[in-house]
């Protein structure tokens, strides 16, 4: 019994914890050694904790709750390398995919079909001998990028895709995803964006999906203005 009781609080004292937050990074940035990886991000982590410990967060969690903070009372960021998802970032309350979107070049394009066997999703046919995209399938994933031996596909846009909003626990709900690939920089002021909206909106047990779900996706996007006193936005790393 006493045994058990010792195991108990052992278990508590391991969950518990006093950062406000928990970033997730997946394997293959962690290690930079998954092929999927689209792009490695030096500093990442870094950067996306300065975000959080300057926003308020922490001190606003702190001051809100009578015990130690635990792992459900934490904003979860989690990042992935590729569109798979392996840190699960559609259950975080900010979810982040890295993201390489292609674009044909006409005047270069042979129509010899490599991107088409290389796209997973279907997302490239062939129309008058050239290749073609299809937005709507495309994930990112910049394979077609590494099979295209024209150098006929080009990337149009590098960065993160957004999810926000998601969670397990007794209502479980997937993130909502933000439209756009967004560039490190924008990336991070989104981020800053989503906090201040779950801070303004805080009451104790409340999870930012919560926040999302009654607001809108939309609205974390215009949240507010990031501009410090000289107009410069706060966060331009890349
Ligand atoms: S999310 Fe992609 S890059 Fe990250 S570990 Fe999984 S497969 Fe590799
Ligand atoms: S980026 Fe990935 S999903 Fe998009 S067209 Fe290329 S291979 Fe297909
Ligand atoms: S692999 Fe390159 S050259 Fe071949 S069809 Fe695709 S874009 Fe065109």
């Amino acid at each position: 019994m006493v045994k058990n009781r010792r195991k108990r609080n052992q278990h508590e004292e391991r969950v518990m914890t006093h950062k406000a937050h928990r970033i997730k990074l997946c394997w293959g940035i962690e290690s930079g050694e998954c092929p999927n990886l689209i792009f490695s991000e030096p500093e990442l982590q870094q950067d996306l904790e300065s975000v959080i410990e300057e926003s308020g967060w922490p001190e606003l969690l702190a001051g809100s709750l009578p015990g130690k903070i635990k792992p459900l009372d934490q904003f979860s960021v989690s990042v992935s390398g590729c569109p798979n998802g392996c840190s699960r970032p559609q259950i975080a309350d900010v979810g982040l995919l890295q993201a390489k979107k292609p674009a044909v070049a006409g005047d270069l394009c042979t129509g010899c079909g490599e991107c088409l066997q290389a796209c997973r999703e279907g997302a490239i046919d062939l129309q008058a001998g050239l290749a073609r995209i299809d937005p709507e399938r495309c994930l990112a994933c910049g394979h077609c990028l590494q099979a295209c031996p024209e150098g006929a596909l080009w990337p149009d846009s590098q960065g993160y895709r957004l999810q926000v909003g998601g969670k397990l626990g007794r209502h479980p709900r997937l993130a909502d995803e933000l439209p756009g690939i967004q560039a490190r920089w924008r990336m991070l002021e989104i981020l800053e964006r989503c906090l201040r909206l779950h801070i303004d909106n805080y009451r104790p047990g409340l999870r930012f999906g919560r926040v999302v779900a009654e607001q809108g996706a939309g609205q974390v996007q215009q949240y507010s203005s990031l501009e410090d006193e000289n107009g410069r936005l706060k966060y331009s790393h890349g």
